[in-house]
């Protein structure tokens, strides 16, 4: 099962970085944990565990339970689509992300301005907001400028 960010990210930038923070925090490096970590450190987006066990990584129960080591561990960590599966990838590659809601565009956000509103939530609500595990949701600038108030309207705009 996924496991929520409680552990501290420890990015590492490449699959011999994350082989050695992993040898540095003691964790056991299996055969089946090294082929998930090469799965994971292959190029492509992030991916469910089903697409890991597809990629070599061994059964799916197996992968769920290493993909658990090693985000405890800090090395991977998992993110949501809106409403989808979890993914997993390089903790260094999981970026915070801004979802829209109408049309589902996905946009990185800048380190920067994730930072200040971290701060804000943080001051203002005693709130620590994790947008690297879930996108921010609301309307991209395109569909903001498309919006209505009318339902109606709204949903022949989106047809
Ligand atoms: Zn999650
Ligand atoms: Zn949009």
């Amino acid at each position: 099962m996924p496991v929520p960010h409680h552990a501290p990210a420890a990015p590492a930038p490449t699959l011999h970085a994350a082989i050695g923070t992993l040898r540095a925090r003691g964790v056991r490096l299996s055969a089946p944990r090294r082929r998930l970590l090469e799965c994971l450190y292959a190029p492509g987006p992030p991916r469910t565990a089903e697409q890991l066990a597809g990629a070599g990584a061994g059964d799916v129960a197996t992968v769920y339970r290493n993909l658990g080591a090693l985000e405890a561990a800090g090395v991977v960590r998992h993110s949501h689509r809106a409403g989808g599966a979890a993914c997993w990838a390089p903790a260094a590659a999981v970026r915070a992300a801004a979802e829209c809601e109408w049309c589902g565009r996905r946009e990185p956000l800048d380190p920067a301005v994730v930072a200040r509103l971290r701060a804000v939530a943080l001051h203002t609500l005693g709130f620590e907001v994790h947008l690297d595990h879930l996108p921010l949701p609301g309307l991209c600038a395109e569909c903001a400028g498309r919006r209505t108030n009318d339902p109606w309207e709204a949903s022949r705009v989106a047809a």
